[in-house]
């Protein structure tokens, strides 16, 4: 099989409850803005939010790539004025930092009461640029993952796990293999 789960529904249920625990007892007699970085947060910011209690609000950005360097712009702006709120940006992966390194200058200019960062994953070993990383779920090496907001090729995302895969030229050979896998009879093969 060229793919792996890595980290099993229940165990990220696990680590997810506990890190919205520690979030919500660090933020307690304030109302923290959960800003999501669109697409691979949702699902960990939504099962964030859930343990977090009520007073949260919540709003996504999306991004844009440029070139191979990793340049990023804003495609999507949030809509909520994060002037004098305490922001918690949720990211799905730290990977070389860049994007991080990006958004968290941006937010800034925008004066926040406090600024922090939650990622669910963080690949240590490859970063370049060095980003403050307040809460974090799992610490990973260098395996391309997916599932659980990760995509390969804009597919996957709603994978319930977290999957590696081992051998890129094999899986796409058969990417929908793995949905039958995760998914059973559901995953069969269906035009996109
Ligand atoms: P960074 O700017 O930190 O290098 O990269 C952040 C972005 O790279 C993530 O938001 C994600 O889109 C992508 N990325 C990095 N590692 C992985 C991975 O293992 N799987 C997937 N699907 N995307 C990744």
């Amino acid at each position: 099989m060229s793919v792996t789960e890595v980290v099993d529904p229940a165990t990220l249920a696990g680590r997810v409850a506990d890190l919205a625990a520690q979030i919500a007892a660090d933020y307690q007699g304030r109302q923290p803005v959960l800003l999501g970085v669109l697409k691979g947060a949702v699902p960990f910011l939504a099962d964030l939010s859930r343990g977090m209690g009520p007073r949260v609000d919540i709003d996504f950005l999306g991004l844009t790539r440029f070139g191979t360097e990793g340049r990023v712009g804003i495609a999507m702006d949030s809509a909520t004025s994060i002037a004098g709120r305490h922001v918690l940006l949720v990211e799905d992966i730290v990977d070389t930092g860049l994007t991080l390194s990006y958004l968290l200058g941006l937010l800034q200019t925008r004066e926040p009461a406090s600024l922090a960062t939650a990622t669910l994953l963080d690949k240590r070993t490859r970063r370049i640029v060095d980003v403050p990383l307040e809460y974090r779920g799992f610490e990973i090496g260098d395996e391309f993952l997916i599932g659980y907001g990760l995509d390969w090729d804009g597919r996957f995302r709603n994978l319930p796990g977290l999957w590696a895969i081992l051998d890129l030229a094999e899986f796409q050979d058969d990417p929908s293999g793995l949905a039958h896998v995760v998914f059973g009879e559901r995953g069969d093969r269906v035009a996109p």
